[in-house]
């Protein structure tokens, strides 16, 4: 992982797309700072694409895609995005699975709530479960006390023996039935909202996030950024960001927003 403060400039120019993970890369300490969003709604007013991909709930990505200064979101790891048309106040939302297979596998993560939260202590049913369409949330650190790295895997082998995909945040272990990721939904809205090939889209898109559920992420993007706090976790990695920032959580977006502005704001004398 290289210091971001080495990003050349003429790859800071060819970004048009900033995809980032929530969660402790745009916010810190489990709050939204005014920096960081402003720092997202800086880079929308500047034209960039702006795509949260998080493992949150449906119900907070269907407030992010209508309220936040976002082109579009994709929630729960991929199982869905949305995307609010503000002239027609409309919102479209494209989901992996069929009303039907969300039904189903709605039983089998049921069966497997039951059996984590009988067999790890510690763990607790994510506060916004409540809200999830796909997928199934246990919390070991947001509102619960950090369990051992032991426990969290206990738990990733328990969606696994199920026949489940898991992934680790910094807060959750997110499962669910399906073969999608957070990469696999941000392909398709770049594709089918926005137009952007996968060539294209390597070329142009940056990606910041902080722990292992990005690393989909960060395998595909040549212009993938850690915040800080990826420290923390860069021994579940096998693949790591390119670059890292200096700041914490949403210090860190904040500084790649600005490296990324000013990269723009060199560009706009020469264009015309
Ligand atoms: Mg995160």
């Amino acid at each position: 992982m290289k210091p971001l403060s080495q990003l050349a400039a003429e790859q800071a120019l060819s970004v048009r797309v900033v995809l980032t993970d929530i969660d402790d890369t745009i916010t810190t300490d489990g709050m939204l700072t005014a920096s960081a969003y402003a720092s997202l709604e800086a880079l929308h007013r500047a034209g960039f694409i702006v795509v949260p991909v998080t493992g949150r709930p449906a119900g907070w990505c269907d407030h992010i895609a209508r309220m936040w200064p976002v082109d579009a979101v994709v929630g729960e790891n991929g199982a869905f995005y949305f995307r609010y048309d503000r002239e027609n106040k409309r919102m479209h939302q494209h989901f992996w699975a069929t009303p039907e297979e969300l039904r189903l596998n709605r039983q089998k993560l049921n069966d497997i709530e039951r059996e984590v939260l009988a067999s790890v202590q510690g763990s607790a049913l994510a506060s916004d479960q409540s809200y999830r369409i796909a997928d199934l949330a246990i919390d070991f650190c947001e509102d619960v006390p950090a369990l051992p790295e032991a426990e969290v895997d206990r738990i990733v082998s328990i969606f696994e023996r199920a026949g489940a995909q898991a992934k680790v945040s910094s807060i959750h272990v997110n499962g669910w039935f399906g073969a999608y990721d957070k990469l696999s939904m941000a392909k398709t809205l770049l594709s089918d909202v926005f137009k952007i090939d996968w060539d294209t889209a390597r070329e142009q898109v940056i990606y910041a996030g902080d722990s292992p559920n990005d690393e989909p992420m960060f395998a595909a993007f040549p212009l993938s950024v850690g915040v800080a706090n990826v420290h923390a976790l860069a021994h579940r990695l096998k693949n790591k960001p390119t670059y890292i920032t200096h700041g914490h959580s949403g210090e860190g977006f904040a500084e790649l927003a600005s490296i990324l502005l000013k990269a723009t704001s060199q560009r706009s004398p020469a264009r015309v």
